[in-house]
C-alpha cells in the first residue's frame, strides 16, 4: 500500500466492497498470493442474522483451500439429502446424499450450519495473511474510474469521520444484493419473472425433533415450506406467505405453531425458544453484466437465487475461486490481461444454472394445477436422470455444471471430455490430498511419463506435476475422459485434457505467483 493518510492507504492494488462470505473469501486468496488488498464494510462485525444452513462438498472443498475446512467440520453437521413431501408428510421423492467421504471432492455431500458462524470462522482466518486489511464501519458510497485505469473508491468514516477515498488497480463489488458497484458499472439484475416472499423462522431447542435429517420440502401449491435440522439445537422452518399475510403476523411461537406443528410431533411448543423470524424476498436474477474494464461483480452482487438448493453463498465462494488466481497473474504479469474476461464468461451460465435448479425445486413445492403436479408426480421421482439442459449438472450426484469455453477452457471436439469441470481431490500417495499438494497452483496430472526436459519446463512455469499411478483414481478419472493428461487450474477447473503430453504441457500457462502455496515435493505419485 502507498502513503497513508490519517491511517488509511491512498493507493491498493484491489479494494473489496464488502466483508460478507464473497468479499472475505477473496480476500483470503488473493491474501494467500500476498497481494495487498483492503476490505470495507459498513459493520465492524459479522452481519448476526442466519441465513445460509447448507453448503454441498464443493463449497466445503473451498472452504479448506481458504483454510477454515477443520473448523467447519467441527461446526457443521453433515445432512442425509433432500426429500419431496406431501402435505400429508408422504415421501413423494428423496435425493440422498452421502455423509461420509463424496468421490468427487472428499468431503460430506451435504453440511448444515450456521452463517453468522462460518463468517466468523472466515473473519478470523483472514487475519492470517498480512497483507489484507479489514476496514469495517465504512460506507462505500462511490466506485469511478479514473482516467489513468485506476478505480476511486470513496467512503464515509463513521469512526474517523468525513468521506474518504481510496484507489486501487482492481475493484471487487462483492456488496451483495443491493449493491452500488453493481449501479457504479451501469449493470442491472435481470431473469425469471420468480418473485416469492417466504417466512424464515429459527428455533432453538434441546429436544431432538428427531426428524429424518435433510432438507424436507414441503410441496404444497397454497403454502410451499421447507424444515431442516441445522446443529445441535438449532432448526429451521421457511415458508411461503400468502397474500395478504406479513411477517408481522407472524412474530411470536404461539403465532408459527401452526405452521411448524407437523414436525414437532410430541414436543410442546413452550420447549422451543424462537431465535427470529423474518421475511425475505426470493428472486432468480443475475446482473446484466459482471465486470466493467476494472471493476468486478461477485456473489450477491452478480446474481440472486431462492435457497431452495442452498445455492446462494455457494455461488459467491466459487466466484472469488474463480476469479482472483487469473487477478493475481495479471497484476503480476505472468497472465495476459485478456483472461479476466473468462470469469463472467464462465461464471454467469454456471450460477444461472443453479438458479434455475433452484426454481425448478421451487416449482415442485409450489406450482398448482396439473403443471406443479405433473413436477411432483413425473419429474420428481426420475430425477436420478434428470439433467438441466446444455449442462452436466444433475439433482442426483451433486456435480455442479462444468464450465463453458473459454480463453481458459480448451475444450476438444468430442463431447464428454475433462475440459471445464472439476478435477477429483483424492488422497494421493503421501496421505495428502490433491487440493493439499497442488496449494493455489496450476497442476499437470498425467498418467504417462514426462521426460525430463518437459519436467522442467513444467517446473519453471510454476506448476505441480502429479503422475496418475494405474488403477489409481485419478487414472480413472483421467481413463473415463478419454484422456491420458489433464492441466488443472488453481482453481481445479480442468483447462485442457488429452493425449498429447507434449501438447499440454506447452499449453500451460507461466504462473509463478505462488507465495501462499504450500512448500510440497514437486512431483507426487498417487
Ligand atoms: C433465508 C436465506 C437462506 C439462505 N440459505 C442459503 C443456503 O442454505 N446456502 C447458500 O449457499 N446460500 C444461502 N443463502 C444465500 C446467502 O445467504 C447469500 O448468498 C450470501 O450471504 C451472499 O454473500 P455475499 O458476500 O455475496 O453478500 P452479503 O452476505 O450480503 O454481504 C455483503 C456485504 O457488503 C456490505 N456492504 C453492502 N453495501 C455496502 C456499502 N455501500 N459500503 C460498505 N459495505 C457494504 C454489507 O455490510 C455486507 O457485509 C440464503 C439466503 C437467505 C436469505
Amino acid at each position: 500500500m502507498t502513503a497513508e493518510k490519517n491511517g488509511l492507504p491512498e493507493f491498493v492494488p484491489v479494494v473489496v466492497v464488502g466483508a460478507g462470505p464473497a468479499g472475505i473469501a477473496a480476500a483470503t486468496l488473493l491474501g494467500q498470493y500476498g497481494v495487498e488488498t483492503l476490505v470495507l464494510d459498513r459493520h465492524e462485525t459479522v452481519y448476526p442474522l442466519p441465513r445460509a444452513v447448507h453448503a454441498d462438498d464443493e463449497v466445503f472443498r473451498i472452504l479448506a483451500r481458504l483454510g477454515v475446512g477443520e473448523e467447519f467440520a467441527a461446526h457443521s453437521r453433515p445432512g442425509h439429502g433432500l426429500r419431496l413431501i406431501d402435505p400429508q408428510m408422504r415421501v413423494l421423492s428423496e435425493i440422498p446424499r452421502n455423509t461420509k467421504i463424496s468421490a468427487a471432492h472428499g468431503f460430506p455431500q451435504m453440511n448444515m450450519f450456521d452463517q453468522p458462524e462460518l463468517e466468523a470462522m472466515l473473519r478470523a482466518n483472514v487475519k492470517r495473511y498480512p497483507k489484507v486489511t479489514i476496514h469495517g464501519n465504512v460506507e462505500v458510497t462511490s466506485v469511478t474510474q479514473t482516467q489513468n485505469g485506476r478505480v476511486r473508491v470513496s467512503f464515509l468514516d463513521r469512526v474517523r469521520g468525513g468521506e474518504q477515498s481510496v484507489q486501487a488497480s482492481y475493484v471487487l463489488g462483492c456488496d451483495g444484493a443491493n449493491s452500488l458497484t453493481r449501479a457504479s458499472i451501469g449493470a442491472h439484475m435481470y431473469g425469471l419473472p420468480f418473485t416469492q416472499d417466504w417466512l424464515v423462522i429459527d428455533v432453538n431447542t434441546d429436544v431432538d425433533l428427531k426428524q429424518w435429517e435433510g432438507c424436507h420440502q414441503l410441496c404444497n401449491p397454497e403454502r410451499g415450506g421447507t424444515y431442516m435440522r441445522v446443529s445441535e439445537t438449532r432448526y429451521r422452518w421457511e415458508f411461503q406467505l400468502v397474500d395478504g399475510e406479513t411477517v408481522a403476523d407472524y412474530q411470536t411461537l404461539a403465532d408459527v405453531e401452526s405452521l411448524i406443528r407437523p414436525w414437532l410431533g410430541g414436543t410442546p411448543a413452550d420447549a422451543l425458544e424462537l431465535v427470529r423470524v423474518t421475511a425475505y424476498t426470493f428472486r432468480a436474477q443475475v446482473a446484466s453484466r459482471w465486470r466493467d474494464r476494472n471493476v468486478f461483480l461477485l456473489g450477491d452482487a452478480a446474481h440472486l437465487t431462492p435457497p431452495f438448493v442452498g445455492q446462494g453463498l455457494a455461488a459467491g465462494l466459487r466466484d472469488a475461486l474463480n476469479l482472483t488466481w487469473k487477478l493475481v497473474g495479471v497484476l503480476d504479469g505472468t497472465l495476459p490481461e485478456s483472461v479476466l474476461d473468462t470469469y463472467e464468461q464462465e461464471r454467469k451460465l454456471h450460477a444461472a444454472a443453479m438458479i434455475l435448479m433452484a426454481v425448478s425445486v421451487g416449482a415442485a413445492m409450489t406450482g398448482g394445477g396439473r403443471v406443479g403436479d405433473l413436477i411432483r408426480h413425473v419429474v420428481f421421482p426420475r430425477m436420478q436422470n434428470l439433467r438441466l439442459p446444455g449442462t452436466r449438472v444433475s439433482a442426483a450426484d451433486g456435480v455442479t455444471p462444468g464450465l463453458r469455453s473459454s480463453e481458459l477452457v480448451i475444450k476438444s471436439r468430442t463431447p464428454g471430455g475433462l475440459a471445464g469441470t472439476l478435477c477429483p481431490n483424492p488422497v494421493l500417495g503421501d496421505g495428502l490430498r490433491f487440493d493439499e499438494v497442488v496449494g493455489n497452483r496450476f497442476a499437470l496430472i498425467t498418467s504417462s511419463p514426462l521426460t525430463d526436459a518437459q519436467r522442467n519446463e513444467l517446473r519453471s512455469r510454476g506448476a505441480v506435476v502429479v503422475h496418475a499411478a494405474p488403477d489409481s483414481e485419478l487414472e480413472g478419472w483421467l481413463r473415463k475422459g478419454r484422456a491420458t493428461a489433464a492441466i488443472v487450474r488453481p482453481d481445479r477447473a480442468v483447462m485442457q485434457a488429452g493425449k498429447n503430453i507434449q501438447a499440454l504441457s506447452d499449453a500451460l500457462p507461466a504462473f509463478s505467483a505462488v507465495h501462499g502455496a504450500p512448500d510440497k515435493t514437486e512431483k507426487v505419485t498417487q
